[in-house]
Protein backbone atom coordinates (compact mmCIF):
# COMPACT_ATOMS: atom_id res chain seq x y z
CA UNK A 1 0.00 0.00 0.00
CA UNK A 2 2.92 2.18 0.52
CA UNK A 3 3.88 1.95 -2.94
CA UNK A 4 0.49 3.58 -4.02
CA UNK A 5 1.20 5.88 -1.52
CA UNK A 6 4.38 6.94 -3.11
CA UNK A 7 2.33 7.37 -6.32
CA UNK A 8 -0.11 9.35 -5.00
CA UNK A 9 2.48 11.87 -3.69
CA UNK A 10 3.85 11.89 -6.73
CA UNK A 11 1.59 12.24 -9.73
CA UNK A 12 -1.56 13.57 -7.12
CA UNK A 13 -3.50 11.10 -8.83
CA UNK A 14 -5.04 7.81 -8.44
CA UNK A 15 -7.74 6.11 -10.82
CA UNK A 16 -10.87 4.52 -9.33
CA UNK A 17 -9.59 0.92 -8.81
CA UNK A 18 -6.24 1.97 -7.01
CA UNK A 19 -7.66 4.29 -4.72
CA UNK A 20 -10.50 2.05 -3.77
CA UNK A 21 -7.81 -0.86 -3.23
CA UNK A 22 -5.91 1.95 -1.28
CA UNK A 23 -8.95 2.59 1.23
CA UNK A 24 -10.20 -1.19 1.49
CA UNK A 25 -6.72 -2.66 2.57
CA UNK A 26 -5.27 0.41 4.94
CA UNK A 27 -3.94 -0.88 8.27
CA UNK A 28 -2.44 1.73 11.02
CA UNK A 29 1.21 1.57 9.29
CA UNK A 30 0.01 2.88 6.06
CA UNK A 31 -2.09 5.36 7.62
CA UNK A 32 0.42 6.87 9.22
CA UNK A 33 2.28 7.09 6.42
CA UNK A 34 -0.11 8.64 4.41
CA UNK A 35 -0.54 11.23 6.63
CA UNK A 36 3.10 11.86 6.63
CA UNK A 37 3.32 12.27 3.11
CA UNK A 38 -0.33 14.58 3.25
CA UNK A 39 1.53 16.87 5.43
CA UNK A 40 4.73 16.95 3.36
CA UNK A 41 2.34 17.64 0.63
CA UNK A 42 0.79 20.59 2.47
CA UNK A 43 4.25 22.08 3.70
CA UNK A 44 5.76 22.02 0.01
CA UNK A 45 2.68 24.35 -1.30
CA UNK A 46 1.45 26.29 2.11
CA UNK A 47 4.31 26.21 4.18
CA UNK A 48 2.87 25.12 8.15
CA UNK A 49 0.29 28.52 7.90
CA UNK A 50 -3.21 27.89 9.48
CA UNK A 51 -5.56 30.51 7.62
CA UNK A 52 -8.21 31.71 9.89
CA UNK A 53 -11.99 32.27 8.53
CA UNK A 54 -14.62 33.75 11.24
CA UNK A 55 -17.99 31.91 10.59
CA UNK A 56 -21.16 33.91 11.17
CA UNK A 57 -24.07 31.73 11.40
CA UNK A 58 -26.45 34.65 10.35
CA UNK A 59 -29.78 32.10 9.51
CA UNK A 60 -31.51 28.90 11.39
CA UNK A 61 -34.29 28.67 9.40
CA UNK A 62 -33.99 26.24 6.40
CA UNK A 63 -36.86 25.38 3.74
CA UNK A 64 -34.67 22.19 2.79
CA UNK A 65 -35.05 18.88 4.26
CA UNK A 66 -31.83 17.46 4.54
CA UNK A 67 -32.36 14.31 6.35
CA UNK A 68 -29.14 14.36 8.50
CA UNK A 69 -29.56 18.40 9.19
CA UNK A 70 -30.75 19.25 12.53
CA UNK A 71 -31.95 22.60 11.03
CA UNK A 72 -34.28 20.66 8.55
CA UNK A 73 -37.54 22.37 7.78
CA UNK A 74 -39.50 19.29 9.30
CA UNK A 75 -37.69 19.61 12.49
CA UNK A 76 -40.19 21.41 14.61
CA UNK A 77 -38.24 21.35 17.43
CA UNK A 78 -35.49 23.47 15.61
CA UNK A 79 -34.75 27.28 17.58
CA UNK A 80 -35.21 29.59 14.43
CA UNK A 81 -33.33 32.75 14.61
CA UNK A 82 -31.88 35.58 12.02
CA UNK A 83 -29.53 38.14 12.93
CA UNK A 84 -30.11 41.52 11.47
CA UNK A 85 -27.70 43.71 8.87
CA UNK A 86 -26.75 45.69 12.05
CA UNK A 87 -25.85 42.64 14.36
CA UNK A 88 -24.23 40.84 11.25
CA UNK A 89 -21.75 43.98 10.82
CA UNK A 90 -21.52 44.53 14.16
CA UNK A 91 -20.02 40.63 14.29
CA UNK A 92 -17.91 41.88 11.16
CA UNK A 93 -16.53 44.79 13.29
CA UNK A 94 -14.87 42.68 16.10
CA UNK A 95 -13.65 40.22 13.56
CA UNK A 96 -11.57 43.24 12.10
CA UNK A 97 -10.42 44.51 15.17
CA UNK A 98 -8.79 40.76 16.09
CA UNK A 99 -7.64 41.00 12.63
CA UNK A 100 -9.62 38.26 10.79
CA UNK A 101 -9.41 38.87 6.63
CA UNK A 102 -12.30 36.50 5.76
CA UNK A 103 -15.73 36.22 7.30
CA UNK A 104 -17.65 33.46 6.12
CA UNK A 105 -21.68 33.52 6.03
CA UNK A 106 -23.60 30.41 6.62
CA UNK A 107 -27.66 29.66 6.96
CA UNK A 108 -29.66 27.82 5.78
CA UNK A 109 -31.44 28.07 2.93
CA UNK A 110 -33.75 30.67 3.94
CA UNK A 111 -35.95 32.65 1.83
CA UNK A 112 -36.37 36.11 4.11
CA UNK A 113 -33.02 36.81 2.91
CA UNK A 114 -33.74 37.23 -0.53
CA UNK A 115 -31.20 38.45 -3.41
CA UNK A 116 -31.73 42.11 -2.72
CA UNK A 117 -31.01 41.53 1.09
CA UNK A 118 -28.01 39.83 0.63
CA UNK A 119 -26.61 41.92 -1.81
CA UNK A 120 -27.20 44.80 0.54
CA UNK A 121 -25.32 42.44 3.48
CA UNK A 122 -22.58 41.80 0.82
CA UNK A 123 -22.83 45.47 -0.17
CA UNK A 124 -22.33 46.95 3.68
CA UNK A 125 -19.79 44.37 4.43
CA UNK A 126 -17.37 45.70 1.76
CA UNK A 127 -18.24 49.48 2.31
CA UNK A 128 -16.97 49.48 5.75
CA UNK A 129 -14.45 46.24 5.75
CA UNK A 130 -12.90 46.71 2.08
CA UNK A 131 -10.14 44.52 3.10
CA UNK A 132 -12.28 41.37 4.44
CA UNK A 133 -12.86 38.63 2.02
CA UNK A 134 -16.66 37.82 2.02
CA UNK A 135 -17.11 33.39 1.98
CA UNK A 136 -21.08 33.06 1.13
CA UNK A 137 -22.41 29.35 1.94
CA UNK A 138 -26.23 30.05 1.72
CA UNK A 139 -27.11 26.77 -0.68
CA UNK A 140 -28.53 26.11 -3.78
CA UNK A 141 -29.66 29.46 -6.46
CA UNK A 142 -29.48 29.90 -9.68
CA UNK A 143 -26.97 31.51 -11.66
CA UNK A 144 -28.37 34.65 -11.76
CA UNK A 145 -28.10 35.22 -8.30
CA UNK A 146 -24.96 34.03 -7.62
CA UNK A 147 -23.65 36.04 -10.18
CA UNK A 148 -25.42 39.01 -8.30
CA UNK A 149 -23.72 38.57 -4.83
CA UNK A 150 -20.62 37.91 -6.83
CA UNK A 151 -20.69 41.27 -8.71
CA UNK A 152 -22.01 42.58 -5.05
CA UNK A 153 -18.52 41.66 -3.96
CA UNK A 154 -18.82 38.10 -2.75
CA UNK A 155 -15.49 36.40 -3.22
CA UNK A 156 -15.73 32.69 -2.39
CA UNK A 157 -18.82 30.44 -2.01
CA UNK A 158 -18.63 27.08 -0.04
CA UNK A 159 -21.74 24.07 -0.90
CA UNK A 160 -20.67 20.75 -0.24
CA UNK A 161 -21.35 18.05 -2.82
CA UNK A 162 -22.63 16.12 -0.34
CA UNK A 163 -22.30 12.97 -2.16
CA UNK A 164 -20.93 12.49 -5.60
CA UNK A 165 -23.16 9.34 -6.34
CA UNK A 166 -26.52 10.54 -7.27
CA UNK A 167 -28.82 7.78 -5.79
CA UNK A 168 -27.23 7.82 -2.65
CA UNK A 169 -27.80 12.12 -2.63
CA UNK A 170 -31.60 11.49 -3.24
CA UNK A 171 -31.81 9.16 -0.60
CA UNK A 172 -30.91 12.06 2.11
CA UNK A 173 -32.90 14.76 0.12
CA UNK A 174 -36.29 15.70 -0.54
CA UNK A 175 -36.76 17.67 -4.06
CA UNK A 176 -32.79 18.19 -4.14
CA UNK A 177 -30.57 16.51 -7.10
CA UNK A 178 -27.40 15.82 -7.37
CA UNK A 179 -27.61 17.44 -11.08
CA UNK A 180 -28.39 20.88 -9.65
CA UNK A 181 -25.86 20.85 -7.15
CA UNK A 182 -23.22 20.21 -9.60
CA UNK A 183 -25.08 22.70 -12.13
CA UNK A 184 -24.51 25.06 -8.99
CA UNK A 185 -21.14 24.35 -8.62
CA UNK A 186 -20.20 24.91 -12.30
CA UNK A 187 -21.65 27.97 -12.26
CA UNK A 188 -19.97 29.50 -9.27
CA UNK A 189 -16.52 28.19 -11.10
CA UNK A 190 -17.99 30.31 -14.25
CA UNK A 191 -18.59 33.40 -12.72
CA UNK A 192 -15.23 33.07 -11.15
CA UNK A 193 -15.64 32.84 -7.12
CA UNK A 194 -13.20 30.23 -4.75
CA UNK A 195 -15.20 27.56 -4.98
CA UNK A 196 -15.67 24.97 -2.12
CA UNK A 197 -16.92 21.72 -2.19
CA UNK A 198 -17.17 18.84 0.19
CA UNK A 199 -18.83 15.61 2.07
CA UNK A 200 -19.40 13.52 4.82
CA UNK A 201 -17.59 11.00 6.38
CA UNK A 202 -19.69 7.82 8.00
CA UNK A 203 -23.17 8.63 6.43
CA UNK A 204 -25.52 6.04 7.31
CA UNK A 205 -25.03 3.72 3.70
CA UNK A 206 -21.89 5.29 2.81
CA UNK A 207 -19.86 2.52 1.52
CA UNK A 208 -15.81 3.23 0.32
CA UNK A 209 -17.35 3.31 -3.13
CA UNK A 210 -19.13 6.45 -2.84
CA UNK A 211 -15.53 7.56 -1.28
CA UNK A 212 -13.61 7.22 -4.36
CA UNK A 213 -16.36 8.90 -6.23
CA UNK A 214 -16.20 12.13 -3.66
CA UNK A 215 -12.24 12.44 -4.33
CA UNK A 216 -12.93 11.83 -8.22
CA UNK A 217 -15.30 14.23 -7.79
CA UNK A 218 -13.37 17.30 -6.16
CA UNK A 219 -10.49 16.62 -8.52
CA UNK A 220 -12.17 16.74 -11.51
CA UNK A 221 -14.18 20.26 -10.37
CA UNK A 222 -10.58 21.06 -9.20
CA UNK A 223 -12.19 22.55 -6.15
CA UNK A 224 -10.44 25.75 -4.42
CA UNK A 225 -11.64 24.92 -1.02
CA UNK A 226 -13.33 21.60 0.93
CA UNK A 227 -14.78 21.20 3.45
CA UNK A 228 -15.13 17.16 5.34
CA UNK A 229 -16.14 16.25 8.51
CA UNK A 230 -18.00 13.12 10.15
CA UNK A 231 -21.54 12.88 10.22
CA UNK A 232 -23.15 13.43 13.29
CA UNK A 233 -26.50 12.81 14.47
CA UNK A 234 -29.14 15.06 15.58
CA UNK A 235 -31.53 13.80 18.28
CA UNK A 236 -34.26 15.12 16.10
CA UNK A 237 -33.92 13.70 12.82
CA UNK A 238 -34.81 10.14 11.35
CA UNK A 239 -31.33 9.70 11.70
CA UNK A 240 -31.14 10.03 15.30
CA UNK A 241 -29.64 6.38 16.14
CA UNK A 242 -27.25 5.97 13.43
CA UNK A 243 -23.73 6.31 14.74
CA UNK A 244 -21.44 9.50 13.98
CA UNK A 245 -18.66 8.98 11.19
CA UNK A 246 -14.97 8.17 12.51
CA UNK A 247 -12.17 10.58 13.31
CA UNK A 248 -9.15 8.06 11.37
CA UNK A 249 -11.06 7.68 8.42
CA UNK A 250 -11.83 11.34 8.19
CA UNK A 251 -8.07 11.80 8.61
CA UNK A 252 -7.93 9.89 5.79
CA UNK A 253 -10.22 11.13 3.34
CA UNK A 254 -8.80 14.46 4.55
CA UNK A 255 -4.83 13.40 3.82
CA UNK A 256 -6.47 11.91 0.37
CA UNK A 257 -8.32 15.40 -0.74
CA UNK A 258 -4.65 17.43 0.20
CA UNK A 259 -2.90 14.83 -2.09
CA UNK A 260 -5.19 14.33 -5.01
CA UNK A 261 -5.65 18.42 -4.64
CA UNK A 262 -2.27 19.81 -3.29
CA UNK A 263 -3.39 23.55 -3.59
CA UNK A 264 -6.55 23.20 -1.58
CA UNK A 265 -7.87 25.05 0.88
CA UNK A 266 -8.90 22.39 3.58
CA UNK A 267 -10.43 23.27 6.96
CA UNK A 268 -10.66 20.88 10.20
CA UNK A 269 -13.74 21.37 10.75
CA UNK A 270 -15.76 21.74 13.99
CA UNK A 271 -17.60 18.24 13.11
CA UNK A 272 -13.88 17.23 13.68
CA UNK A 273 -13.21 19.02 16.99
CA UNK A 274 -16.50 17.58 18.01
CA UNK A 275 -16.32 13.86 17.58
CA UNK A 276 -12.78 13.68 19.22
CA UNK A 277 -11.14 16.33 21.66
CA UNK A 278 -7.83 16.26 19.74
CA UNK A 279 -10.11 16.49 16.53
CA UNK A 280 -8.55 19.57 15.15
CA UNK A 281 -4.57 18.98 15.68
CA UNK A 282 -4.96 15.83 13.82
CA UNK A 283 -6.99 17.45 10.93
CA UNK A 284 -4.16 19.73 10.62
CA UNK A 285 -1.39 17.28 10.93
CA UNK A 286 -3.16 15.46 7.98
CA UNK A 287 -3.20 18.33 5.70
CA UNK A 288 -5.53 20.61 6.60
CA UNK A 289 -4.69 24.07 6.88
CA UNK A 290 -7.82 26.36 7.85
CA UNK A 291 -9.76 26.63 10.89
CA UNK A 292 -13.41 28.31 11.19
CA UNK A 293 -13.74 29.68 14.56
CA UNK A 294 -17.16 30.27 15.32
CA UNK A 295 -18.09 34.27 15.70
CA UNK A 296 -22.17 33.52 15.92
CA UNK A 297 -23.47 35.77 18.54
CA UNK A 298 -23.49 34.38 22.36
CA UNK A 299 -27.24 34.44 22.70
CA UNK A 300 -27.64 32.56 19.51
CA UNK A 301 -24.92 30.02 18.87
CA UNK A 302 -26.73 26.74 20.45
CA UNK A 303 -29.49 27.54 18.06
CA UNK A 304 -27.05 26.61 15.21
CA UNK A 305 -27.88 22.94 16.01
CA UNK A 306 -26.99 20.66 12.99
CA UNK A 307 -25.90 18.20 14.72
CA UNK A 308 -25.99 17.15 18.97
CA UNK A 309 -23.04 17.84 20.92
CA UNK A 310 -21.23 20.84 18.53
CA UNK A 311 -19.06 22.27 20.69
CA UNK A 312 -18.88 25.80 21.52
CA UNK A 313 -15.72 28.01 22.91
CA UNK A 314 -15.81 30.92 25.03
CA UNK A 315 -18.53 33.66 24.91
CA UNK A 316 -16.54 36.08 23.45
CA UNK A 317 -15.28 36.33 19.66
CA UNK A 318 -11.58 37.31 21.29
CA UNK A 319 -11.91 34.25 23.51
CA UNK A 320 -12.59 31.56 20.49
CA UNK A 321 -10.28 33.21 18.47
CA UNK A 322 -7.13 32.31 21.74
CA UNK A 323 -8.34 29.09 22.00
CA UNK A 324 -7.99 28.22 18.87
CA UNK A 325 -4.32 29.97 18.17
CA UNK A 326 -3.31 27.89 21.25
CA UNK A 327 -4.36 25.01 19.71
CA UNK A 328 -2.72 25.47 16.38
CA UNK A 329 -0.01 26.37 18.31
CA UNK A 330 0.34 23.90 20.10
CA UNK A 331 0.22 21.36 17.37
CA UNK A 332 3.34 22.81 15.61
CA UNK A 333 2.03 25.45 12.97
CA UNK A 334 1.82 28.77 12.49
CA UNK A 335 -1.71 31.42 12.33
CA UNK A 336 -2.24 33.42 9.48
CA UNK A 337 -4.05 36.06 9.30
CA UNK A 338 -3.77 36.58 5.52
CA UNK A 339 -6.50 36.40 3.40
CA UNK A 340 -5.30 32.90 2.45
CA UNK A 341 -6.42 32.61 -0.97
CA UNK A 342 -5.81 29.65 -3.27
CA UNK A 343 -2.27 30.07 -4.68
CA UNK A 344 -3.96 29.53 -8.37
CA UNK A 345 -6.73 31.83 -7.80
CA UNK A 346 -6.51 35.43 -9.40
CA UNK A 347 -10.40 37.30 -9.74
N1 LIG B 1 -27.53 25.26 4.08
C1 LIG B 1 -26.28 25.32 3.41
C2 LIG B 1 -25.97 24.02 2.71
O1 LIG B 1 -26.57 23.02 3.04
O2 LIG B 1 -25.09 24.05 1.84
C3 LIG B 1 -25.14 25.70 4.33
C4 LIG B 1 -25.26 25.29 5.76
S1 LIG B 1 -25.22 23.54 6.04
C5 LIG B 1 -25.69 23.44 7.68
C6 LIG B 1 -23.47 23.22 6.06
C7 LIG B 1 -23.05 21.77 6.06
O3 LIG B 1 -23.34 21.18 7.33
C8 LIG B 1 -23.73 20.87 5.08
O4 LIG B 1 -23.17 21.00 3.81
C9 LIG B 1 -23.53 19.48 5.70
O5 LIG B 1 -22.47 18.76 5.07
C10 LIG B 1 -23.15 19.80 7.16
N2 LIG B 1 -24.03 19.08 8.09
C11 LIG B 1 -25.37 19.12 8.16
N3 LIG B 1 -25.84 18.23 9.07
C12 LIG B 1 -24.76 17.61 9.59
C13 LIG B 1 -24.59 16.56 10.55
N4 LIG B 1 -25.62 15.97 11.13
N5 LIG B 1 -23.33 16.16 10.84
C14 LIG B 1 -22.27 16.74 10.27
N6 LIG B 1 -22.36 17.73 9.34
C15 LIG B 1 -23.60 18.15 9.00
FE1 LIG C 1 -30.81 23.26 5.29
FE2 LIG C 1 -28.19 23.11 4.73
FE3 LIG C 1 -29.27 21.78 6.84
FE4 LIG C 1 -29.82 20.98 4.34
S1 LIG C 1 -27.77 20.98 5.33
S2 LIG C 1 -31.31 21.23 6.02
S3 LIG C 1 -29.90 22.94 3.25
S4 LIG C 1 -29.12 23.98 6.58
Amino acid sequence: MNKLIDRLYLDNYLDKPDLLNLLNNMNTENEVYLLKRAHETRLKVYGDKVFLRGLIEFTSYCKQNCLYCGLRSANQKAQRYRLSIDEILSVCGQADKLGYKTIVLQGGEDNYYDDEKIIDIITRIKADFPKTAITLSIGEKSYESYKSYFDAGADRYLLRHETATPDFYEKFHFKLNFENRKRCLEDLKKIGYQVGAGFMVGLPGQTKEHLVEDVHFLKELEAHMVGIGPFIPHKDTPLNDKKAGSTNLTLIMLALTRMFLPKVLLPTTTALGTVDGCGYEKGLKAGANVIMPVLTPNNVRNKYALYDGKISIGNKVSENKNYIIEKIENAGFTVSLSRGDNIDWRK
